[in-house]
């Protein structure tokens, strides 16, 4: 059972290790480490059975130094205020890292969408945007899919900000379905931005992905398309999970196209062992103990912690999920060799080809896939070589390196700008 962890004192923990380097004084590190704006809002929404539910939400604007505020609109019955406000400081930094011309925000929501229907998930998805209406714009704050959103759920939040400003304005959110100004290729940016990574780590360890064993957590957005693109680098999937259990075939290897299409089948992998491909485990959590080349995790926060690092053996994690690792784990898989690729350098596939739409939105003119990638992969492949170089210069692992140039980045923009006249 994973200890309960406050993810906003863990990135601050993160940030905080990489401002001792920077030597940062006290006026910058409170200037960058503090969000900006907090935004709580209770909203009520009409069940299908006539009563009203109130929904308790959040959109937290971290900071918008370097342009608008980013980042996802989370659905979730955990979510909380500090949930929401560290995913929005991990936005921030992942912009910066990956250079684009972004700040970093975050929304969450406290619902169990399961447990909605269509329709209901609809009227919460407009009334999020019509109650915040204010904060969002192509300029101001430009919010995306995460855990439990998806394109569906972005047309309407567009369509609603579309009727209040009587205007169309596709570039006020991202990952929208193509036909209304999405982009080719945003379904498995996250994950093709984290192939990149884990291709730049090989090449500059002279190896290649052929028959790398691969576990991955979470078989969602990030976590089953990434199964597809690295099983197509020739890496064997020995385990997958989502949040019904775990399910392992160490021998043959677990065909992810035969497994998504069972999770499109059947809501999820919940009785996957009965199609013989691959056994369920009895502890879903033991999947990140797994003896692989590369582990993924790609659902939740604070999934390595104090309690489990010691028997992780992977020899790559790259973080698909935000806030996978802890910083007391961090020092662990250190101490023990193993290479991370942090999250907010492994998973900026998703923002950059966000940002990508946000172009094409705007410029009114639309890309290939090919051209997407091409330039997800310049983005990418720097951005990682400026980690790894800034890692060797400062003797630091991947995510204070992947801080410190974030930080750096957003400390001048906010100096050059005077963001605190
Ligand atoms: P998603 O909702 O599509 O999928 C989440 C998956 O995690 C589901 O398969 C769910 O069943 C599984 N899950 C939930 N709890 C679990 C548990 N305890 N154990 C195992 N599996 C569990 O979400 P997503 O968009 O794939 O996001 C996953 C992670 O990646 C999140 O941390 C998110 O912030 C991060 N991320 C996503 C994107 C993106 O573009 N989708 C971009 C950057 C980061």
């Amino acid at each position: 059972m994973t200890k309960r962890i406050n993810p906003f004192e863990n990135a601050e923990k993160q940030f905080d290790a990489a401002a001792k380097i920077l030597n940062l004084n006290p006026n910058q590190i409170a200037m960058v480490k503090t969000p900006r704006r907090i935004t709580e809002a209770n909203l009520p929404v009409r069940m299908d059975d006539g009563s009203i539910k109130i929904f308790k939400a959040f959109r937290v604007q971290h900071s918008i130094a370097r342009g608008p505020a980013k980042g996802g609109i989370r659905f979730h019955q955990d979510v909380s205020l500090d949930e929401v406000k560290a995913l929005s400081f991990w936005m921030t930094f992942k912009c910066a890292v990956v250079g684009i011309p972004m700040g970093g925000g975050k929304g969450g929501v406290v619902v169990d969408p399961r447990k909605l229907s269509t329709s209901e998930l609809e009227r919460l998805a407009r009334r999020y945007f019509a109650d915040l209406f204010d904060l969002f714009g192509p300029d101001k704050d430009v919010p995306a899919p995460d855990v439990n959103t998806n394109p569906q759920i972005m047309a309407w939040m567009l369509d609603t900000y579309c009727m209040h400003k009587r205007a169309y304005e596709p570039a006020v959110i991202t990952g929208k379905p193509l036909e209304i100004g999405g982009s080719e290729g945003r379904g498995i940016a996250t994950a093709q931005g984290m192939v990149f990574c884990v291709k730049r780590w090989a090449k500059h360890h002279n190896e290649s992905l052929e028959g790398k064993s691969v576990a991955i957590q979470g078989f969602g957005n990030a976590g089953s398309n990434a199964a597809l693109l690295l099983k197509k680098e020739g890496c064997k999937i020995v385990a997958i999970s989502d949040v019904s259990g775990a399910f392992i075939n160490e021998k043959e290897g677990i065909d992810p196209e035969h497994a998504v299409k069972y999770v499109s089948e059947n809501g999820s992998l919940a009785g996957y062992e009965s199609t013989k491909m691959a056994n369920k485990m009895d502890d879903p959590m033991k999947l990140l103990e797994l003896d692989v080349d590369i582990l993924i995790p790609a659902a939740l926060e604070n999934q390595i912690t104090e309690d489990n690092v010691n028997n992780i053996k992977a020899r790559v994690i790259a973080e698909c999920a935000n806030g996978p690792c802890t910083f007391e784990a961090d020092k662990v898989l250190d101490e023990k060799g193993i290479f991370i690729i942090p999250d907010i350098l492994c998973n900026a596939g998703g923002v950059t080809v966000s940002y990508l739409e946000w172009v094409q939105n705007r410029m009114g003119y639309y890309w290939t896939e090919e051209r997407v990638f091409e330039d997800l992969k310049r983005i990418m492949d720097s951005a990682f070589d400026k980690v790894i170089e800034t890692s060797k210069k400062h003797n630091v692992n991947m995510r204070i390196a992947a801080f410190i140039v974030a930080i750096e980045r957003v400390t001048k923009a906010a100096e050059l700008r005077g963001l605190y006249a």
